[in-house]
């Protein structure tokens, strides 16, 4: 089986100022391995579950380098799995240093694929802001002896998906049918500094978006609806669209009357859901969403459209999901309620598709 979306980079390519101070003062002083402990003596359950979620989340980035961290993702595993690994590039998120660069980050991915062959499938991300892009994704990808899978890219840092920078990039990815991964909820990590005119402004189409606070702009480089410029540019793009518009938007879909017709419009789940259907190499993933079982109704019904069942990836989007629910935890009960035919259609055809495998 196939898991196309997981994490595995250490607390030293995150930005020093990730966190707001508070909270990192509180997870350093406050959370330990006991906090859940004495929550639950408390009878505080739910504080309890939160703080022992919390804490596992932040000590498996603590575990130790890249190497530790696939390890440890690996366990949870049958031995002949592959893995897809993507890399995060957040030095131009306007929250602080990261403590090591990006050149090492893809090199430990790099050593780790020389290792172990087809069990990791590294993307390498693609930061418009990042100098020469093109030739980093093109030497990752193109190297003989440790290949890379695809290329990552992530908006809510602080870009739109129609930036002329990585134009160069799609193009390559179109032409070589490489696949890209992007990430689509309206939570997640987000761009913290200024947010310029530039900064609001699509250059697909010069609309300037008003200002908001960044934890909600960054809702306008996530849209689904931003991608549609892009792919009439690349209609053979091959790209997956992380996480199915997020859980929140399956509960924007469940709950309301056709396509949720409040204030903000369509659901981000049948956006995503109406671009399958369009676009030939369009997917998406279930990853850290489905942790949820209120959502395997719609999963499984989504997956009887002829054409829906062909695009949907399995994914988990460790460690992130540990917040959540346990990796095992989350493919085990998928397996479960989906049955094995329709979890190999996700974990093992669809993937393969998507992978070039
Ligand atoms: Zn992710």
């Amino acid at each position: 089986m196939i898991n196309a979306h997981t994490h595995i980079f250490t607390q030293k390519h995150v930005p020093d100022k990730f966190l707001p101070e508070a909270a990192k003062w509180l997870a350093d002083r406050l959370l330990k391995k006991n906090t859940a402990k004495f929550f639950k003596k408390l009878k505080m359950n739910a504080l309890a579950d939160l703080s022992y979620r919390y804490y596992t989340f932040k000590a498996i980035g603590e575990i130790g380098d890249q190497n530790a961290i696939f390890k440890h993702l690996r366990g949870f595993y049958p031995e002949d799995t592959s893995i897809v690994v993507l890399s995060m590039d957040m030095e131009y998120m306007g929250a602080g240093k990261v403590p090591e660069s990006f050149e090492l980050q893809l090199k430990g991915l790099a050593d780790l694929k020389k290792i172990h062959g087809n069990k990791i499938l590294p993307f390498v991300f693609a930061h418009p802001e990042r100098p020469n892009i093109l030739d980093i994704v093109k030497k990752h990808i193109e190297d003989p002896e440790a290949p890379f899978s695809g290329i990552k890219i992530y908006p809510a840092l602080g870009y739109f998906p129609t930036d002329p920078r990585l134009d160069e990039v799609f193009a390559y990815a179109e032409v070589n049918q490489i696949p890209v991964m992007t990430h689509c909820t309206r939570g997640g990590v987000f761009y913290k500094g200024k947010l310029t005119v530039e900064r609001r402004t699509d250059p697909a189409d010069g609309k300037e978006y008003p200002k908001a606070k960044n934890s909600k702009f960054t809702e306008v480089y996530s849209d689904p609806d931003r991608y549609r410029a892009l792919l009439n540019k690349y209609p053979k793009l091959k790209i997956c669209f992380a996480h199915f518009g997020g859980a929140g938007e399956w509960d924007k879909y469940l709950n309301n009357s056709w396509h949720g017709q409040d204030n903000d419009g369509k659901s981000w789940f049948s956006k995503v859901k109406e671009l399958l259907i369009e676009y030939d190499n369009v997917y998406t993933d279930v990853s850290y969403t489905l942790y949820d079982s209120k959502y395997y109704g719609l999963l499984k019904t989504t997956l009887m459209d002829s054409v829906c069942r062909k695009k949907v990836l399995f994914g988990t989007d460790y460690y992130m999901l540990e917040q959540e629910i346990s990796e095992r935890a989350f493919g085990i009960n998928l397996r479960g309620h989906l049955g094995q035919k329709d979890f190999d259609q996700i974990s093992i055809t669809n993937a393969k598709a998507y992978l070039n495998l």
